[in-house]
C-alpha cells in the first residue's frame, strides 16, 4: 500500500488564562499534562500538552495560552470542533461530570450511529466526546481523576469547516485520506490503519464566515507520520500539489512541517519519534518546565515572565 499519515498527533488550541487551561484538562477532562514547556517561536509563552498515560500521539491536545488574547471566531479555514473518544457506555458518566463542573454543554445527538455530547472549554473551545463503538485501547492516564472504565483514551476526529470543500477533498485525496462515510453536508475521511483518532470531518458551508484565530480556537491540526524519511516524502508530495509548505521544524518531541490545505486550515506533519520520553521518564512526565537545549540557556529570564502555575 501507498504510505499513509497514521491519524490524528495532536491538536494545537489557543487558551486565555493558563491555570484555568490547565485545571479543566487536567481535573475535569481528566487528561495527563505531560509535557510543560514553552513556544518554541516565543518562549515568553506556555506550551501546555495533555494526552494519555504515557503522551502517546493521537491522545494530545496542546495549548498555548495567551492571557491578553482576545476571544477568536469559529469558522471556515479551521478546526471547527476537535472530538474525543470514550467508551460506549460513558455517556451518562459524562453528562453528569460536565454539568457538576458547570461546563457549558449542548444536548447529545447521534452521528455515524454514535452518540456525541457537543461542549465547550472555558474559553469556548468546541470540544465532543464521541462514546465509540470501535475498539480503542489506548491507556488512560493511570492517576487521573476518572475511573479508567470512562476516561477519555483520545482524540476521536477533527472536524474542519470548508466554504472549497472541493479543493479541499481532492487535497485529502492527494495526501491519502480515504472518503468512509457521508452524511448530508458532512464529509468522513479517514487514514492509516482507520478508527478512532484518525477521523477528519469536513462540514461543508459555503456561506460560513472565516474563522478567526485567537483565543477559543485551534491553531492548527498534526497528522501523524513514523519516520524522517516519511515526512521527507510528504513534503514533496504537497509542494508538487502547489501547496506551500515549510522545511522541517525542530520541536524538540517530534519534527514538524506545515502546510494550509485549499481551504485554509493549517495542517502539520509531525513525526511520532522521539516523543515526550525523551526528557522525562514516565512518572515525571509534566512536572516541570522542560526547555529544549538552545532555549535553556534562557531559563531564569523565561521563569520570570511566565506567569506562577500550581500543577
Ligand atoms: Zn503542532
Amino acid at each position: 500500500m501507498e504510505q499513509q499519515l497514521g491519524g490524528i498527533h495532536h491538536v494545537t488550541a489557543i487558551a486565555a488564562d493558563p491555570q484555568r487551561n490547565l485545571d479543566f484538562y487536567t481535573q475535569v477532562l481528566g487528561l495527563r499534562l505531560v509535557k510543560l514547556t514553552v513556544n518554541f517561536d516565543d518562549p515568553g509563552t506556555y506550551h501546555f500538552y495533555f494526552g494519555n498515560e504515557e503522551g502517546e500521539p493521537g491522545t494530545i491536545l496542546t495549548f498555548f495560552p495567551w492571557p491578553d488574547a482576545r476571544r477568536g471566531r469559529i469558522g471556515a479555514g479551521q478546526v471547527s470542533a476537535t472530538a474525543f473518544s470514550i467508551p460506549e457506555n460513558s455517556i451518562g458518566h459524562w453528562t453528569e461530570r460536565l454539568a457538576r463542573h458547570r461546563v457549558e454543554v449542548g444536548s447529545a445527538f447521534e452521528r455515524f450511529e454514535e452518540t456525541v455530547i457537543p461542549f465547550a472549554d472555558r474559553d469556548g473551545l468546541a470540544l465532543e466526546l464521541v462514546a465509540s463503538s470501535e475498539d480503542d485501547s489506548r491507556v488512560p492516564w493511570a492517576n487521573g481523576p476518572l475511573e479508567p472504565d470512562h476516561a477519555i483514551r483520545g482524540c476521536h476526529a477533527v472536524t474542519i469547516t470548508g466554504r472549497r470543500c472541493e479543493q479541499t477533498q481532492a487535497a485529502l485525496a492527494d495526501i491519502g485520506f480515504r472518503l468512509s462515510a457521508e452524511s448530508g453536508n458532512r464529509l468522513r475521511f479517514t487514514t492509516g490503519d482507520g478508527g478512532p483518532g484518525t477521523y477528519l470531518d469536513l462540514l461543508c458551508q459555503r456561506d460560513a464566515a472565516a474563522g478567526l484565530v485567537a483565543v477559543g480556537t485551534v491553531h492548527h491540526v498534526a497528522w501523524r507520520t513514523p519516520s524522517n524519511a516519511e515526512q521527507e516524502h510528504w513534503r514533496q508530495r504537497i509542494a508538487e500539489l502547489d501547496l506551500s509548505v515549510t522545511r522541517v521544524l525542530d520541536r524538540h518531541y517530534f519534527r514538524s512541517i506545515y502546510f494550509r490545505e485549499p481551504g485554509g486550515t493549517l495542517f502539520e506533519i509531525a513525526t511520532d519519534q522521539p516523543g515526550f520520553l525523551v526528557d522525562e521518564s514516565l512518572d515525571e512526565l509534566g512536572t516541570r518546565l522542560r526547555l529544549p537545549e538552545w532555549i535553556e540557556p534562557r531559563r531564569l529570564e523565561i521563569e520570570r515572565v511566565l506567569p506562577a502555575l500550581r500543577l
